[in-house]
């Protein structure tokens, strides 16, 4: 089951990587990371949206993705320069690409995730702010069926494994995790498995760098709650999932910094399927399950929590006591 689906995927991620990677070796060798400049980002964004679409409609053409992006900004006058520097690096992967057809690559990520049982879901670049640092970030690619994250892979250009740099973490539900490396050429997949402990004293956390995106103030008091005295390992993008599904943390805390905000689905659901199928737990604030029913967002829940499982109940707790809920 999937394998069809896992293989274009893995592909498709493949593709959109090479053109986010030769993107950001631009970005950190240039002088536009000090002048904060988004363009950068937001034309590799674009371009790995098309390039997983274009990718995906060959195998697939009657799927629909939910992606992050629509071309509406690249349709508008005075945007040429941005959409022909989109279509240059698209160019790079997909030979026949022009304007016309980049376009509708790239709105094919129009969906809602109400439209069909079956949807894929995508963050074409998850983490740009760590891509404008230079450090973390992910393609996420997730397939969904009546509700249920059935397949994820998550590209993470940037994440060291031994030797490599630049990993790929794969799941299919209910067939486990697995790891491989970015490069084209080697396609030997490994198992990964979370990393158990005898106490949640001995666990390390993983968070956002951002504490825009989950209060660190929070998360320190749980780590005090929580007797833990190891550093958190701060980073960007879902790579924080890939972490833990290899073993190499035990806790991702996504705890809420303003009331309403609704966790985006293609920022959860590639990462989760992966850590849950690795051993690990995916719940938000309350141990709920996360709902993947209600379109782009996971609008019934309220914040992450991710682990090893085994102390999943635990860091509930202690998320609990500290959020006063
Ligand atoms: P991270 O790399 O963990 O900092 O998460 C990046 C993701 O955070 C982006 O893809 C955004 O969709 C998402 N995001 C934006 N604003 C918020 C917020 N207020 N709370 C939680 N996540 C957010
Ligand atoms: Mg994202």
């Amino acid at each position: 089951m999937y394998k069809a689906e896992l293989e274009i995927a893995i592909e498709a991620v493949r593709n959109a990587a090479i053109v986010c990677q030769a993107v950001q070796r631009n970005l950190v060798s240039g002088d536009t990371l000090e002048k904060k400049d988004k363009s950068p980002v937001t034309v590799a964004d674009f371009a790995s949206q098309a390039i997983v679409c274009k990718t995906l409609m060959t195998q697939f053409p009657d799927d629909l993705l939910v992606g992050e992006e629509d071309a509406k900004e690249l349709r508008e006058e005075g945007q040429e320069i941005l959409c022909d520097a989109v279509v240059k690096h698209v160019g790079q992967v997909i030979a026949d690409a022009n304007k016309e057809n980049t376009l509708s690559w790239i709105d094919r990520g129009g969906a809602t995730g109400l439209e069909a049982s079956r949807y894929w879901t995508l963050d074409p670049i998850d983490g740009t702010k760590g891509f404008l640092r230079g450090e973390q970030y992910a393609i996420a690619l997730a397939l969904i069926e009546n509700g249920e994250v059935v397949l994820g892979v998550l590209g993470c250009p940037n994440l060291v494994h031994g030797e490599t740099e630049g990993v790929i973490v794969t799941a299919i539900k209910g067939k486990g995790a697995k790891r491989m490396t970015l490069e084209l050429e080697s396609d030997v997949a490994e198992d990964i498995w979370v990393h158990q402990i005898g106490d949640v004293s001995d666990a390390r956390f993983c968070e956002s760098v951002e504490s825009g995106h989950s209060s660190h103030d929070h998360a320190g008091q749980i780590a005090g709650r929580l007797r833990i005295t190891n550093p958190s390992v701060r980073m960007d993008s879902q790579a924080k999932y890939a972490t833990i599904a290899q073993g190499k943390a035990e806790i991702y805390l996504r705890l809420p910094t303003r009331a309403g905000y609704e966790e985006k689905i293609w920022d959860h659901a590639a990462g989760m399927l992966v850590l849950e199928e690795a051993g690990g737990i995916v719940t938000d604030v309350y141990g709920k399950k996360l709902d993947y029913t209600h379109g782009s967002t996971l609008k019934e829940n309220t914040g992450v929590i991710a682990s090893n499982a085994k102390i999943h109940d635990e860091v509930i707790a202690a998320v609990k006591a500290v959020l006063g809920i």
